[in-house]
């Protein structure tokens, strides 16, 4: 089957075309600046990178050029959008009702819809993709996955929060988490790679991007995850805090005259290692560059964002009782073996050693502990896109 992989953000769209029989990708890109000016990046298979500017004013116009790009003459991948089997989109927020990928139906879309509240700068971006698909594609199987399904076989002490229980039961004040997807393939696929029994598995994935989470996955199911109501929780990340004490939000607020949302701006946008690093950059290659060359600040960025996440593993083998395998993945997991080295340096006590020169790797599937580590360590490239096809494949043979 060919499936277009659909990820809609407020002002941009990737895409990837992905054969599931062979399951390797036919043609891939974005969408950038909809709803200002637009622009198309498109690139077919072993092609070179084609840039169109063109005007999007909504995701319909986005997805439309996508589409035609697929099928032109002379780099399109198709003859015709008939050869497009099925639309899988991700989707950020399912609240509590959603627990896996659906085919996308009148219930999906409410829930999707109800869901804006939750998540309101992607949920209606989602929701705009999937109609432009509807309209564009009639009779065509759409399927949603959510960020947030995998995450909701936590049970109730890991995700409530201790506060007023109406607040829950008015607003669904909880911890929803999100990467699930990400989550849900990384730690299916270290339980293959790393030979363990699933069900009789304790694995924690550290999915360390731009946006950074960690999840505990016992038996397959998760059981925890660092972010909460919003991506805002957890750990220190690229431009967001993770925890703080909520008080310093008020302390701030009164300080600087500023409303509880200029701050939630300052807490998501202007955070994480790019505050710790005196706004030198959220991008882990310029910090490691920046520290080589005697940056304090960066150093204290890369040790903090090192740190939350060794205590998150710590916590995350309490819950669990232990743990089989951690994994690192993510763009920083994938590639900075200096924030790799920082966090198992805290993890001695579990027996954990590290492979040096395995450290020096990246990109690639590889395990980063020795032999005789108590635990095992590996490094997997996540692959969000293909998880949301083989859900899609899976869902619309079964219907
Ligand atoms: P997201 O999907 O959340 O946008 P990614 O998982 O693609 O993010 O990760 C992007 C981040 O990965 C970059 O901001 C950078 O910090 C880090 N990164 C990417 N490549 C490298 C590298 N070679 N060395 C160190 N860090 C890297």
């Amino acid at each position: 089957m060919n499936v277009l992989v659909v990820n809609c953000g407020s002002s941009s769209l990737k895409f990837q075309l992905i054969n599931s029989d062979t399951e390797a990708v036919a043609a891939k890109g974005l969408c950038e600046r909809i709803g200002i000016d637009g622009r198309l990046v498109y690139q077919p298979a072993g092609g070179e990178k084609e840039v169109t500017e063109a005007p999007m004013p909504t995701h319909t116009e986005a997805i439309s050029l996508v589409l035609k790009a697929l099928v032109n003459e002379k780099t399109g991948v198709l003859k015709s959008l008939d050869e497009v089997d099925a639309i899988g989109h991700r989707v950020l927020h399912g609240g509590s009702k959603i627990t896996e990928s659906r085919v996308i139906d009148d219930e999906v879309i409410a829930v999707i819809d109800e869901c804006c509240d939750l998540g309101p700068l992607h949920n209606p971006a989602n929701l705009m993709g999937i109609r432009a698909c509807m309209e564009l594609m009639p009779g065509k199987p759409n399927v949603a996955v959510f960020d947030t399904s995998f995450h909701q076989s936590m049970p109730p002490k890991a995700y409530r929060y201790a506060i007023p229980t109406e607040y829950y039961e008015k607003y669904a004040v909880r911890k929803y988490g999100f990467h699930g997807t990400s989550h849900r393939y990384v730690s299916g696929e270290a339980i293959k790679y790393l030979g363990l029994d699933k069900d009789n598995s304790r694995v924690i994935v550290a999915h360390l991007g731009n946006g950074a989470s960690i999840s505990a996955v016992k038996n397959g199911k998760c059981v925890d995850t660092s972010m909460g109501l919003t991506p805002l929780e957890g750990l220190v990340m690229g431009t967001r805090s993770g925890d703080l004490d909520p008080a310093v939000l008020e302390y701030i607020c009164n300080k600087e005259g500023l409303t509880v949302s200029e701050m939630l701006t300052i807490l998501n946008k202007k955070s994480g290692v790019m505050a710790l690093s005196n706004n030198l950059s959220s991008d882990f290659r310029d910090l490691e560059e920046a520290m080589d060359n005697g940056n304090e600040a960066a150093a204290l960025a890369i040790e903090a964002f090192s740190y939350r996440v060794a205590k998150y593993i710590g916590s995350y083998a309490a819950a669990m009782n232990g743990v089989d395998a951690i994994v690192f993945t993510g763009g920083i997991g994938e590639n900075a073996g200096v924030v790799r080295k920082a966090v198992l340096s805290y993890l001695g006590y579990l027996g954990i050693t590290m492979d040096e020169a395995a450290n020096k790797k990246r990109g690639e599937n590889f395990i980063l502990s020795t032999p005789d580590s108590k635990v095992k360590v590996a490094v997997m490239p996540t692959n969000e896109e293909l998880a949301i096809c083989r859900d899609t494949v899976e869902l619309v043979k079964n219907s």
